[in-house]
């Protein structure tokens, strides 16, 4: 893990209340994996870093996606092209992504809300063994969809809105059954009552004996494994999700004992 003073590139309102914030960072960009998070160290009245996932990468550069949600995230939204932020990564295990020959897998990628930040760097990644990627996201209303032109070209991308303003009317989980009975690889990355949704209406969803791989967004203190603060029940036991995740298989945790949700 590195922790680099990163030049901004550049900050802007994509979506309302929703910031790509694009920095220079040639080690974390060279070391990232999809799935992986930054701990960024968001002002000094800030003592805790924030967890933000690795969005994308391009060259020496990497991009944060991120939700104006408190004091924090709001800090970030006022920092200039040019100003340098604190970060701490890659952390965290990722996505599992097996080279497999070129065309082989038929990839579903469930997003919901802010749940887009990690997936899209790992659609770039899987791209080369995909014959098909799609993707499913939903969002309160159009406007908070993320954009389809920066998505990779090669995505289909089926869109839910809460209100039906765009797509499907209602939530991103009401598409799943469509998809995935196709689908050979299926993961998921939202709010905790979407993933939790996930687990428990496995068969009514079509997701039964498929390996579906989640990210958990849980609060976290120091990322680095050292104040437990973010452990969760798994069938293999307790586990850190800034250590042993944020990736975890949807039916290794138990879902019934996340005291946080
Ligand atoms: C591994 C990981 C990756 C993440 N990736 C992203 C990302 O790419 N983009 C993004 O926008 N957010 C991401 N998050 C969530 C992000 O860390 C929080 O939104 C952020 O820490 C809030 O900080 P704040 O100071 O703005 O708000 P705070 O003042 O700390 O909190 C404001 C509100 O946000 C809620 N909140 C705080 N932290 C979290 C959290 N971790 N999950 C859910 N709700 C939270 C609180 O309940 C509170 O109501 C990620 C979280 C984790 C654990």
């Amino acid at each position: 893990m590195n922790r680099e003073d990163c030049e901004i590139v550049s900050n802007i309102e994509l979506m309302p209340g929703i910031y790509l914030m694009w920095l220079q960072a040639p080690e974390i960009a060279r070391r990232a994996q999809a799935g992986q998070f930054v701990m960024v160290a968001c002002g000094t009245e800030n003592t805790l870093r924030r967890p933000i996932s690795i969005h994308s990468v391009e060259d020496d550069r990497f991009a944060l996606l991120y939700a104006v949600v408190g004091k924090g995230t709001e800090r970030l939204t006022h920092l200039q092209n040019g100003s340098k932020l604190d970060v701490l990564g890659p952390i965290g295990n990722g996505f599992q992504v097996f080279p497999m020959p070129a065309g082989t897998l038929s990839y579903l990628i469930i997003a919901g809300g802010i749940g887009i930040a990690p997936l899209r760097f790992l659609a770039e990644k899987v791209k080369p063994w995909c014959r098909q990627i799609i993707v499913l996201q939903g969002a309160a209303t159009a406007s908070k969809l993320y954009p389809k032109a920066l998505l990779p070209k090669e995505i289909s991308l089926t869109a839910a809105t809460d209100d039906g303003s765009a797509g499907h009317k209602g939530f991103v989980t009401d598409l799943i059954p469509s998809f995935a009975t196709t689908a050979d690889v299926i993961v998921a990355c939202g709010p905790m009552p979407m993933l939790k949704y996930l687990a428990e209406n496995q068969t009514r969803l079509k997701l039964t004996g498929k390996p579906v791989s989640i990210s958990l967004e849980m609060r976290m203190a120091c990322g680095l494994g050292v104040c437990y603060g973010c452990t969760i029940r798994t069938k293999s036991g307790l586990k850190q999700v800034c250590k042993d995740g944020p990736v975890f298989d949807l039916n290794e945790v138990i879902w019934d004992e996340m005291a946080r949700i």
